[in-house]
């Protein structure tokens, strides 16, 4: 049996014309009403969730009807459908029936059994028994004078939809005549829009009455040119991928070209002298790429910049070295083309394998070889030579390529592959770029120079935006500028609701340096340090002194601030040579995190002393990565236990009943979060991690970049239920994965009860702004919202559509 909505600006008025529809429904058909908003102040209007939320209420596989009132509450149904998704809403009618009597008909034929078609034909006719009951009296003006009539063409695109019919109505109710269209009254919106007329439909216009002349002549002219509607000289095209990097921006489009120059083949006189030329290019790419090592250690992570130490390796490669110089000797090129052909067909060597992660090395072949490249010719990458401030595109960028990008004239990222969770999206992310990645290869092919604008925080690129387009585009770029000036401006403030709750804004790092930087941007502590930067890139373990001296000099540099240590987490995407995990089908699901410490107890024991010592005068505490069971905590505990008492023995000074944390990052956490909250002092939720395990989509592959969607109701579940769990026993918890740093999820995670974020530092200030923008009680209803939906889609949808705007909020 179908259900009904009603929906009303009144909350009153929507309740007793359910009663009505009820009574006559004998009880057999369900209705529900959305009237009024949940405004106290103004309680008058309506109110897009109310609508979607009683559409759900009623909702069955056999549809349900929604009768509206006026004005804005067809704009609340009609959004309303959007955020229900398209296979539900295919099953939804918005009927544009008279309430009372549309409700009254509904209800009637619906208890008896009948089906959606049906129902809605008879309620848009419910109007004929009262009508013939008491026909409309014709106005002296109308009564007199001769009947006009024309035949004339809609020309517009969209045929005569809302706004033409409302202004085809006004025109016609300004004269003394009685006009129809089709036999509709031609002073009826209902009856206008009844006509569902497209471009193309022939219309028949009479008109009687005093000004009959007049008024056809008016209406003619409007519906022949094209109903106020001006035709698009071109219509504008839209892109759409993954909103990687928050943030507008508008520019000519610049295509980066690839790496590989076009180098013309010269003849060489002294090989030998070609031969040092590239010793010293190879020499100074050495020298850069170590830098940008240095640099990608301190601002991103050791892990993430170990691709920089693979690519000094590649530039020692003897092999690849000895081809070049048999190329040079033999064939008498110069040293870019001998070092251009060996580095291509390496590189087409590896992107021609099987392996993923082999061929995913190939860039990084292309990456450094360019490198050495732009040494010997002198020339520089399509970034460095941007004339004019440009929006980028490219396939994929490398984290190195982007770090070189001058944020004033890279104003913002098309990338045709990448996902939001790359190293390279991450870095463009902490620079405040804009970026859509994942967008195929549509903007890649436009011309350079082609006006695009970015739009980074829904996904979008618009392609040749009108003057129109371009100008709203600017307001927000200039809000979005805004913004993020005065939230740098406010970074050192506590984060607070706008009702006042405090929130904790913590920082994520991974080296000494960053623990500075992490100050400087307004953290309130580390929420994660990620001991990785320690163990990558060496040949044996850091010891316990040395470990002890880099918590003790970040610990330091934060001036008293809390400093949460994560244990090692290697294995997955991370390995050591110096810790055997051996060949494994899928190491995300392997030898990883806990698994390993609890099997290298050495290295673990090691790891605890420095940390258990780092804490003897500052606030340090200790984090548990990849937790699934109460027994690897216990036994963790243990060992923490034991390194005490061997301190305690050897009377050195340690932190005395360190607090000892869990990332929940693993479902089976999840799933036993009451238990682990029993005997962990807090947890931090590591949503990087929990969206892979949840949606069993590796997070370093983007062709499930969209399965891995933050927003997936699974993810949701479990965050509610991992943060309900630490709540009822009293122990706090964060969030520290990439979601915690975008401002779109703040609401959700404020209103589902999170009172700890942990982000990378430069992202700080406009956390806390976001946070700034919510009033807990409004916070909640977002997450009340955003649990009931059932896809990753409407949830986004919803959060973008409940986004504060700096525009006045639209009044009903
Ligand atoms: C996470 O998984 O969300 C997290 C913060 O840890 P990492 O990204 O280091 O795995
Ligand atoms: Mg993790």
């Amino acid at each position: 049996m179908i259900g009904m909505v009603v929906v009303s600006h009144s909350a009153k008025l929507a309740e007793g014309v359910c009663d009505l529809a009820r009574q006559v429904g004998q009880g057999r058909v369900r209705i529900a009403a959305a009237g009024g908003t949940a405004d106290p102040d103004n309680p008058i209007g309506t109110d897009a969730f109310q609508v979607l939320q009683a559409i759900e209420s009623v909702y069955s596989e056999d549809g349900v009807l929604v009768l509206m009132d006026l004005g804005s509450a067809v704009l609340s149904a009609e959004t309303a459908l959007e955020l229900l998704g398209e296979e539900k809403s295919s099953r939804v009618e918005l009927c544009g029936a008279p309430l009372v009597e549309g409700a009254v008909a509904a209800a009637t034929l619906a208890a008896a059994g009948a089906g959606l078609a049906e129902i809605a034909h008879e309620a848009l006719n419910a109007l004929a028994g009262k009508v013939a009951q008491c026909p409309p009296q014709p106005s002296p003006a109308e009564d007199t004078g001769a009947s006009e009539e024309a035949l004339v063409t809609l020309t517009n695109r969209l045929g005569l939809h809302a706004r033409p019919a409302a202004q085809l109505v006004r025109l016609a109710r300004r004269y003394r005549a009685r006009v129809t269209l089709d036999d509709v009254a031609a002073s009826s919106i209902n009856g206008v829009l009844s006509l569902g007329a497209r471009e193309g439909h022939q219309l028949r216009i009479r008109a009687q009455g005093a000004e009959a002349h007049e008024a056809l002549a008016a209406l003619v002219r409007f519906i022949e040119s094209g109903c106020g509607e001006l035709a698009p000289a071109e219509p504008m095209v839209q892109a759409s991928g993954i909103a990687a990097s928050a943030g507008i921006a508008i520019g000519p489009l610049a295509k980066l070209r690839p790496a590989a120059m076009e180098i013309a083949p010269r003849a060489i006189g002294n090989p030998e002298t070609e031969q040092q030329r590239l010793v010293a290019a190879i020499h100074g790419a050495q020298e850069e790429t170590r830098a940008l090592y240095e640099w990608s250690k301190a601002h991103i992570g050791a892990d993430e910049a170990g691709i920089f130490d693979a690519q000094s390796l590649f530039l020692e490669d003897p092999e690849l070295l000895g081809a070049v110089s048999r190329r040079l000797l033999e064939d008498r090129v110069g040293a870019e083309s001998a070092w251009q052909a060996e580095t291509m067909r390496l590189a087409d060597r590896l992107a021609a394998l099987d392996d993923p992660y082999l061929r995913a090395r190939a860039a990084d072949v292309a990456d450094v070889a360019a490198r050495v490249l732009r040494r010997l010719t002198g020339q520089s990458t399509a970034a460095r030579v941007l004339r004019e401030p440009s929006i980028l595109s490219a396939h994929d960028l490398t984290p190195s390529e982007v770090k070189d990008l001058d944020p004033a004239m890279a104003l913002g990222l098309c990338l045709e592959a990448a996902s939001a969770s790359a190293h390279s999206v991450i870095l463009a992310r902490a620079m405040g770029i804009p970026v859509v990645a994942g967008l195929g290869p549509g903007v890649s092919a436009l011309a350079d120079g082609t006006t695009v604008a970015v739009d980074g925080e829904q996904g979008t690129v618009w392609i040749s935006p009108d003057a129109a387009q371009v100008e709203a585009l600017e307001v927000r770029r200039r809000n979005w500028l805004a913004a993020r000036r005065a939230a740098e401006l406010e970074r050192h403030r506590p984060a607070a609701t706008r009702d006042g709750r405090r929130i904790r804004v913590f920082a994520n790092i991974s080296g000494i340096p960053e623990a500075a930087e992490a100050v400087a941007c307004g953290a309130e502590g580390v929420g994660v340090l990620r001991t990785e930067f320690l163990f990558l890139g060496r040949a044996a373990a850091p010891g316990e002194e040395e470990q002890l001296a880099a918590y003790r000099a970040i610990a330091e540099s934060l001036g008293g601030r809390p400093l949460t240590i994560r244990a090692l987490d290697i294995g997955g995407d991370k390995r050591l040579p110096y810790i055997e995990i051996g060949e494994e089908a899928n190491p995300f699901l392997g030898w990883r995190g806990i698994r390993v410490l609890l099997s290298r107890r050495d290295l673990f024991r090691t790891q605890l002393r420095a940390i258990l010592r780092a804490g003897a005068a500052q606030p340090v505490e200790l984090l548990l990565p990849m937790i699934a069971s109460l027994d690897e905590l216990r036994e963790t505990k243990a060992l923490v236990g034991e390194a005490e008492a061997d301190l305690e023995r050897e009377g050195l000074p340690f932190r005395k009943n360190m607090r000892i944390g869990v990332m929940i990052e693993v479902p089976a956490a999840v799933a036993i979060a009451d238990q682990l909250a029993r005997e962990a002092s807090f947890f931090s939720i590591g949503s990087n991690d929990l969206i892979q395990y949840a949606m069993a989509a590796d997070r370093t592959n983007s062709r499930v970049a969209p399965i891995a969607d933050p927003f997936q109701p699974a993810v949701l579940r479990m965050i509610r239920q991992t943060i309900e769990a630490a709540r009822l026993a009293g122990i706090g918890v964060a969030l520290c994965g990439e979601l915690a740093a975008d401002p779109v999820a703040t609401p959700l995670l404020l209103g589902l009860g999170l009172e700890e974020f942990s982000v990378s530092a430069p992202l700080i200030p406009e956390l806390k702004r976001a946070i700034s923008l919510w009033s807990v009680p409004e916070a909640e209803a977002v997450a009340r919202e955003a649990l009931a939906m059932d896809s990753c889609q409407s949830v986004r949808r919803l959060l973008l559509l409940k986004r504060p705007s700096p525009e006045p909020r639209r009044q009903p």
